[in-house]
C-alpha cells in the first residue's frame, strides 16, 4: 500500500464551496489531520481516523501527517479556505525541509480551496476587481514593524488590500494602529469592509469609510477588505472598477 498526503482547503464554511477534488481526497483517506473545527467538518465513517489538534501546533501536525504517509496511510490535512493562504501547505513543506530526506519523495499534493478574501469579495460585489494584495496582520511569525511597512507601501502603491487574522484577544491594539496607518496613506474616505463568518449562517458584512472604522469591527473570524482610491458603493454592492483614471 503506498501512502500519500494531500493538503486540502475546505473553503470558507459553506459545504457547497468544497471542491469535488477535495471531497474525493477525503473519501479516499484513511486519516484526517487538522485543527479541531476543520476536522469536525469531515463526516466520520468506518475506516477513517480523525486526528484533531490545537491551533498552534502546525509543524507537529505536518510531521505527524508525513510520518503516517510514509507508513502507507492516505492522509488529508485539512485547512480552512485555501491551504496555501496563511495555512497548512507551507507548514507541511517546512516539515519536509527539516525532516528525513525520504519525505521529499513522498506523494504530496496541495488541493486548492476558496480563500476567505475571495469568498468575501464575492459577497460584497467586486472590491478586489483591480490590483490587490493580501496581508496577514498577525505578528506571530513576523515583526509588527514589517507589517506596518507593508501596509504603508501597499497604500502608497494604490493596492486594494485584504487582511487576514486582523485582530485577536492576545493583540487587541495593533489593528487600531493599522487603521491609523491606512488613514494616513489611503485617505479617510477610502472604503473598508468587514466580512465576518463569510458564507456561514452567521455571516455579517459591514462597509464604512476609514474615518468611520473602529478596531472592534474586526475579530479573528473577520476578513477585512480595504478598497483603492476608486472603490465605490452602488446600492448594496462594493466594487472597484477595472480601469484606473
Ligand atoms: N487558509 C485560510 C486563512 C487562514 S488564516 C483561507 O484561505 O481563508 C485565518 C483568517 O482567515 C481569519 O482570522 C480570518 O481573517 C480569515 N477567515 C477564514 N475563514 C473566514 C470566514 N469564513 N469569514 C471571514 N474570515 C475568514
Amino acid at each position: 500500500m503506498s501512502g500519500w498526503v494531500q493538503v486540502a482547503g475546505l473553503g470558507p464554511g459553506d459545504d457547497r464551496l468544497v471542491t469535488a477534488e477535495v471531497q474525493e481526497a477525503i473519501s479516499q483517506a484513511t486519516d484526517i489531520v487538522g485543527y479541531i473545527p476543520y476536522v469536525r467538518r469531515v463526516e466520520p465513517r468506518a475506516g477513517l481516523t480523525l486526528h484533531e489538534s490545537d491551533n498552534r501546533v502546525e509543524l507537529d501536525r505536518a510531521r505527524h501527517a508525513l510520518e503516517m504517509a510514509s507508513q502507507g496511510k492516505r492522509v488529508v490535512v485539512v485547512s480552512s479556505g485555501d491551504p496555501g493562504v496563511f495555512a497548512m501547505a507551507s507548514a507541511l513543506f517546512e516539515a519536509v525541509e527539516s525532516g528525513p530526506k525520504a519525505w521529499q519523495d513522498l506523494d504530496i499534493r496541495i488541493l486548492p480551496g476558496i480563500t476567505a478574501m475571495l469568498a468575501a469579495a464575492a459577497q460584497l460585489g467586486a472590491p478586489l476587481g483591480h490590483d490587490f494584495c493580501a496581508i496577514n496582520l498577525s505578528d506571530n511569525l513576523k515583526p509588527w514593524d514589517l507589517i506596518e511597512k507593508r501596509l504603508r507601501l501597499a497604500g502608497q502603491a494604490g493596492f486594494a488590500m485584504a487582511f487576514y487574522n486582523p485582530r485577536s484577544k492576545s493583540r487587541p491594539h495593533q489593528f487600531g494602529r493599522a487603521l491609523e496607518v491606512l488613514r494616513e496613506e489611503c485617505g479617510a474616505s477610502t472604503l473598508i469592509s468587514f466580512a465576518k463568518n463569510v458564507t456561514k449562517p452567521t455571516q455579517k458584512l459591514v462597509t464604512v469609510t476609514l474615518a468611520e472604522a473602529e478596531p472592534e469591527m474586526a475579530d479573528m473570524r473577520t476578513v477585512v477588505i480595504v478598497g483603492n482610491v476608486d472603490t465605490r458603493q452602488i446600492g448594496r454592492f462594493v466594487y472597484t472598477p477595472r480601469q484606473v483614471q
